[in-house]
């Protein structure tokens, strides 16, 4: 391909997982448009190496600091600079030679790297939702003091960015947020509650790493989208909807004040969201599964079911509530969904958990950086406290 555009500098953060890995496919298969510089893991420092010796990155980093030696001993020889720890995961997102950082970690570990990147002014095409459910306030104000702009990788939210391109933002009326409806969409609640992980990892349309496929059995991962639209879009959570759509062809739609709705389609895969946030909202050439639309026979739409899926519910709470609430929720979301994949507790333990842990943590109406660590730390160990 000829382009004038200049090659882009990429930080990968969380290179090693379903994200990060499609991402370093895409800045491959486009060699004058991305060079990874920086790429980092949490532990799997294996996985880590080899993709450091096919994308050549300047740095290598290493959440798990017991694997630094390892990681020096494969990569030092290659001139490749290694680190380890969060603070230099955080770092590498803000290397002064990094034009885009792309959050591909997951839960709240990719707060930091993304407040970071913010402040160093970078482009950021942003995986980690978690990140915006967690501080969406706070990265909303950051966001207002810096040059850096955040492209959406959730496929809704690229849909919702390629619905939004060219309209008057007086005149949407309402987002609505598909959802698969997960691998228990048609189950009846007595069977979904002895549910094992090995069941819920089983997801019919994307192949997603553990947690966030866990986090869309529960449904949980419709509401953490519903909250990332409301940060993203700046639309009042009156105006979001999620719409259960089994088939994943309609990836989102926006309904104007004149009725019409704006609907992005695609087949289920990360590759066209990921590449249009690595372009800043532009389209790259080459679709790998082009959409049949003649064979597609059916798309269909049915309202979400609380009652067997109520981690949907906390969506409301959490933008009802504000302050550290969502935070909470995310804190103990993680803890449980950890705890579930290892056959400790139930499936409705999870929304239990939760729920209690919010009970019991304190409410910070207005939560700076470090009421959000704090408030991290705290709904941990009170949700582990209750496992
Ligand atoms: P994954 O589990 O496959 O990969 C996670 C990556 O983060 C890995 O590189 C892992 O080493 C790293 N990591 C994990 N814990 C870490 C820690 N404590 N510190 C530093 N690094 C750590 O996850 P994924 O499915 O690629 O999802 C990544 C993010 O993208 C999540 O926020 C998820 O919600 C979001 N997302 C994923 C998909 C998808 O299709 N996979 C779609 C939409 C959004
Ligand atoms: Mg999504």
């Amino acid at each position: 391909m000829t382009t004038d555009k200049p090659i882009k500098n990429i930080a990968v953060i969380g290179a090693t997982g379903s994200i990060g890995t499609q991402t370093l496919d895409i800045a491959a298969r486009h060699p004058g448009l991305y060079r990874p510089v920086a790429l980092t893991a949490g532990s799997r420092v294996d996985e880590l190496v080899r993709l450091a010796r096919i994308h050549r990155p300047r740095l290598a980093v290493i959440a798990d600091e017991s694997r630094y030696r390892d990681l020096c001993r494969e990569l030092e020889p290659l001139g490749i600079e290694c680190a380890a720890g969060a603070d230099a995961i955080a770092e590498a997102a803000a290397l002064p030679e990094v034009d885009m950082t792309v959050t591909a970690t997951v839960g709240y570990s990719g707060l930091l790297p993304t407040v970071k990147a913010i402040e160093a002014g970078k482009e950021i095409a942003l995986a980690n939702k978690e990140t915006l459910v967690v501080a969406g306030a706070f990265i909303e104000q950051l966001l207002a003091e810096s040059p850096s702009k955040i492209y959406p990788v959730d496929s809704e939210h690229s849909a919702i960015y390629q619905c939004l391109k060219g309209e008057d933002p007086s005149a949407v009326s309402r987002l609505y947020i598909t959802a698969s409806g997960g691998p228990f969409r048609t189950w009846q609640r007595e069977r979904i509650a002895s549910a094992k992980a090995s069941d819920a990892l089983k997801h019919p349309n994307w192949s997603m790493g553990a947690k966030i496929t866990i986090d869309s059995a529960t449904m949980m991962n419709k509401a953490f989208e519903l909250i990332e639209a409301r940060w993203l879009f700046g639309i009042d959570a009156s105006r979001l909807s999620a719409v259960v759509h089994p088939q994943s062809i309609v990836h989102s739609m926006v309904e104007f004040s004149d009725g019409g709705i704006k609907a992005q389609l695609g087949v289920p895969d990360m590759h066209l969201p990921i590449a249009y946030a690595l372009g800043c909202a532009t389209r790259l050439p080459g679709a790998e599964r082009p959409l049949s639309l003649a064979d597609l026979s059916e798309l269909t739409f049915e309202k979400p079911d609380a009652e067997r899926f109520p981690c949907l519910t906390l969506a409301d709470v959490a933008l009802r509530r504000g302050g550290n609430s969502a935070c909470v929720i995310n804190a103990a979301n993680e803890i449980a969904v950890a705890a579930y994949l290892r056959d400790r507790i139930g499936f409705y333990d999870i929304y239990r958990i939760i729920c209690e842990t919010l009970d019991r943590c304190d409410f910070i109406a207005s939560p700076g950086l470090s009421d959000y660590i704090q408030t991290n730390q705290t709904a941990r160990e009170i949700a582990g406290s209750l496992l």
